[in-house]
């Protein structure tokens, strides 16, 4: 987006990144700008809900390279208002979902593999482009989404990356059936995961702090629930972790059985990963995978599974004019499940 879109107009309202900086000092701006118009191929948006997720305290903080000035927010469920010349897929007026994938090139060997998640062009919503911490934004109908009638609007939005990103996670873990998964960390993203895991047939421990945390897990099915560094009843065949720090890689290869692999569900680390001895902690054909965005294929295919499930997000609901608080809250562990912004 260009500067001058940044001049004062008064049509919508959105959280702007300017600068980056820790969320403690409250970075985004409430601005007032002009509603950007849809190119051909293109739908205008007018969003109702918009999911917050930890990656956006990465791009505030600036672990990951955002450009600014940016409107964050990725898991974005809206209202249709605009065709672009060319647009066909959805008439004014319908529900659309628009996730992290904002664009891929189409056309190198990632793309074409399916695998436009690793393109060299991938463009992040709400990253390297404006997003839905805003009353109206713009995306290629063919990068947004049709939502199951059965989800509200609050309800739906954690699934575009919470849950979809999540179900690439456990699936990229390689867990088969009769295996244990460990969740390290309970978040957004785990509180759904955890459900795709139960309707799946697995045994699910999760390590987590926090009482409020640790009851969820328990309701939504876990199998075993303990602190981070708690021994488990057994070792767990896969693990997935959610936390922001590097401390936890060890802590979770400690307790993973022979061969098993450890998925690091988070796009950056807030700290590094600790030096690690190699025989007990990763011999034995222990494996690492980092999961890295997410394809429009893995969004389209989780929100069928979603609705059949069904899921059920618990989600903490907050304004506009809270994002910056909501992310702090977020920040601190205060909340717990999904946080969604209610834009209008
Ligand atoms: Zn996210
Ligand atoms: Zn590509």
């Amino acid at each position: 987006m260009e500067a001058t879109k940044y001049k004062p107009g008064v049509e919508l309202k959105a959280r702007v990144l300017r600068k980056i900086a820790p969320i403690e000092e409250r970075p985004l701006e409430l601005m007032e700008l002009s509603v950007p118009q849809p190119k051909p191929g293109e739908i205008l948006v007018k969003v109702s809900v918009c999911g917050v997720c930890h990656t956006e305290l990465d791009e505030i903080e600036g672990r990951l390279k955002a450009k600014l000035p940016v409107i964050p927010g990725h898991q974005i469920i809206g209202r249709v208002a605009g065709l672009g010349i060319g647009a066909t897929g959805f008439k004014i007026g319908d529900r659309a979902g628009i996730a992290w994938i904002h664009s891929a090139c189409g056309k190198c060997h990632f793309c074409k593999e399916g695998n436009e998640n690793l393109c060299a062009e991938f463009q992040g919503t709400g990253c390297q482009a404006d997003g839905g911490y805003a009353e109206y934004t713009v995306v290629a109908e063919r990068f947004a989404f049709p939502i199951p009638e059965q989800f509200t609007d609050v309800q739906a939005a954690p699934l575009l990356c919470a849950g979809a990103i999540g179900s690439r996670d456990l699936r990229l873990s390689g867990i088969k059936r009769g295996q244990v998964l460990g969740l390290f960390g309970f978040g957004s993203s785990a509180h759904i995961v955890i459900q795709i895991a139960k309707y799946q047939g697995y045994k699910v421990f999760v390590f987590t702090s926090g009482e409020e945390h640790r009851s969820l897990a328990k309701k939504l099915g876990a199998d075993w629930v303990g602190n981070i560094d708690d021994n488990p009843p057994q070792k767990v065949n896969c693990a997935i972790d959610f936390t922001p720090v590097g401390e936890i890689v060890p802590v979770a290869l400690s307790v993973l059985e022979k061969g098993g692999r450890l998925v690091i569900a988070v796009i950056r680390k807030s700290t590094l990963i600790p030096s690690m001895d190699y025989a007990s902690l990763l011999w034995d054909e222990k494996e690492i995978k980092s999961v890295a965005n997410i394809t429009r294929q893995d969004v389209k295919d989780f929100l069928l599974l979603a609705a059949k499930i069904p899921i059920v997000t618990e989600a903490n609901e907050f304004k506009l004019e809270q994002a910056n608080e909501a992310l702090l809250l977020l920040k601190q562990v205060k909340v717990c499940g999904a946080v969604v912004l209610k834009i209008q």
